[in-house]
């Protein structure tokens, strides 16, 4: 008997209704449900894979490839369970299917009409994501705001779902209620016009979350129950807070699983048990010792303002792994092209504990990365690659190590004489037919770990499986160069020959991975990788 809660947002974007969905979720099954989370992307794109960062912040991946959104990351973490491709949903995907049954006479000669058969496979896919996980409950979150054309029909799927089984749908709507500085007072009549909007969408909702900077007040919970017709009971608060992981305890302060639970009609399976969570939330807002990390990369800024969505996973592991040690994160963001323009600034790179080169994409900023990584070799600083990062680390070493002064990677100069890195001959097909959605190597793959390497100390196993998402491989041709030199192939898959982890003798800490450690971090079992770059960087 699965139960569907519906999470929307209105007002604007950006006030954490993936965070708000995911605590809701961790409530539900910390009263001992199974419960999973699916997210409704509204946009046209067949999944996040082709976007750019800055556009769309991080692509999360699931161990079976999906390239989907930063919010499944939020679910896999707080729920600690792994997502699949059934659990995102976009307008591109539903599209796709329904015209790709229409052209397979799936529909039997009837006329397809948007409505209902668009939001009938979004019902579907919402079911199938349930029934796949025997989930008790399902959270599903619709992206975007209440009142956009976008979501319209996501919206619409909700209200079908209700109008058939009302007693298992349940609707959140996620506000936010400013305070402008002017007036100093909280306002809600934003939220009134939202749940106007909502309505006009013939939904009313069962539950108000306010979003706001502080703590709602009893005048404005008045005002809200009465203006959007919605008991006192069912609109709890959700002020600003110092860490996300914060909220799902904030949200029990006002006893949002047993309301939920209370409006289904059904009892927790046992006692809400949160005390793990809550005591790494309490070292998250204590820890005074800092570790300060320098992550060097380029996805940052917009206009005037600086975004580190696009490294969003990444945060999340150093802080799950700072927590860990009983230490608070300090995380600096350093642009890595002011390198190239000026590499002697490279030596502010002493004042940080330890340096990690993220995942990226394209030739911008890679000059001021490989400096950044030839500074951290030379002076003992610990460097964490990933992904990109451990693709520059080789280059870098490749030139100034082994002296092959044209080492490149081929995404960076098509006819480099020393493809270090190199794209293997499917990638290449693949490419040359521009086929870039959904064709990189994506999702967990299997590699084996070197005995006595840092990796090894730090797994603790031999065999381990990461996720993965990029297109360009180190060149098995140039392996024996690279160990002669003394680099370490601390990982290999196997089946394929590809390296996937390389180290460097002599060094605090030099580890860089092929696949994205940070995907798999979670706030109660950090990245073992992660884990041994931090010690690293205390012990600095
Ligand atoms: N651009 C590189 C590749 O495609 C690395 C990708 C990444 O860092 N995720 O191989």
């Amino acid at each position: 008997m699965t139960r569907y809660i519906f999470v929307a947002g209105g007002v604007m974007s950006g006030i954490g209704k993936g965070v708000a969905t995911a605590s809701i979720g961790k409530i539900l099954q910390s009263m001992g449900f199974k419960v999973t989370a699916s997210k409704i992307d509204p946009y046209v794109n067949v999944d996040a894979g082709t976007m750019n960062p800055i556009e769309h912040g991080e692509v999360f991946v699931t161990d079976d490839g999906t390239e989907s959104d930063q919010d499944l990351g939020n679910y896999e973490r707080f729920l600690d369970e792994n997502l699949s491709t059934d659990n995102y949903i976009t307008t591109g995907r539903v599209y796709q299917a329904v015209i790709n049954r229409e052209r397979n006479l799936g529909y039997n000669g009837k006329c397809v009409e948007v409505v209902p058969d668009i939001p009938n496979e979004v019902i579907f896919r919402i079911k199938k994501a349930a029934k796949k996980t025997e989930a008790d409950f399902i959270l599903i979150e619709i992206g975007g705001t209440v009142g956009e054309y976008q979501n319209m029909l996501f919206l619409e799927a909700a209200r079908m779902m209700k109008l058939k089984d009302p007693k298992r749908v349940f609707f959140i709507l996620v506000s936010y209620l400013p305070v402008p500085s002017i007036i100093g007072e909280m306002k809600t009549k934003p939220t009134q016009y939202a749940v106007r909007t909502l309505n006009t969408a013939g939904i009313q909702p069962d539950m108000i979350l306010a979003r706001s900077a502080v703590a709602l007040d009893e005048p404005r919970k008045q005002k809200i129950s009465v203006f959007c017709n919605i008991s006192k009971n069912d609109i709890i608060s959700a002020p600003d807070i110092e860490s996300i992981y914060e909220v799902p305890l904030n949200f029990q302060k006002d006893d949002l699983g047993k309301r939920i639970l209370k409006k289904f009609g059904i009892k927790p399976k046992r006692k809400s048990d949160l005390r793990d969570w809550a005591k790494m939330v309490n070292i998250a807002k204590t820890a005074k010792e800092p570790v300060k990390i320098g992550i060097v990369g380029k996805y940052f800024e917009t206009g005037k303002f600086v975004l580190k969505d696009s490294y969003i996973s990444v945060i999340e592991a150093i802080k799950h792994s700072c927590w860990a040690c009983n230490r608070k994160p300090e995380i600096h963001w350093i642009n890595a092209e002011q390198y190239e323009k000026n590499p002697k600034k490279v030596i502010e790179l002493k004042k940080y504990d330890g340096i990690i080169v993220p995942g990226g994409f394209g030739s911008r900023g890679v000059g001021g990365k490989i400096k950044a990584i030839q500074f951290c070799r030379e002076n003992n600083i610990p460097f964490f690659g990933l992904c990109y990062g451990l693709q520059m680390a080789v280059i870098e070493f490749a030139r100034n190590v082994c002296k092959i002064k044209d080492a490149n990677s081929v995404e960076i100069s098509l006819n480099c004489k020393s493809p270090i890195i190199d794209v293997m001959p499917d990638q290449k097909a693949l490419l040359k037919e521009k086929k870039y959605g959904a064709t990189m190597r994506l999702g967990v793959y299997d590699c084996k770990i070197k005995p006595k390497t840092k990796s090894f100390q730090a797994y603790g196993l031999l065999n381990i499986s990461e996720r993965h998402r990029h297109r360009y491989e180190l060149n098995n041709a140039f392996r024996g160069v690279l160990e002669e030199h003394g680099m370490i192939m601390a990982g290999v898959n196997t089946e394929r020959d590809l390296v996937e982890i390389i180290e460097l003798k002599n060094h605090p800490f030099f580890v860089a991975t092929q696949f994205h450690p940070e995907l798999k971090s979670r706030p109660l079992n950090p990245h073992p990788l992660f884990k041994a770059f931090v010690k690293a960087c205390i012990k600095k």
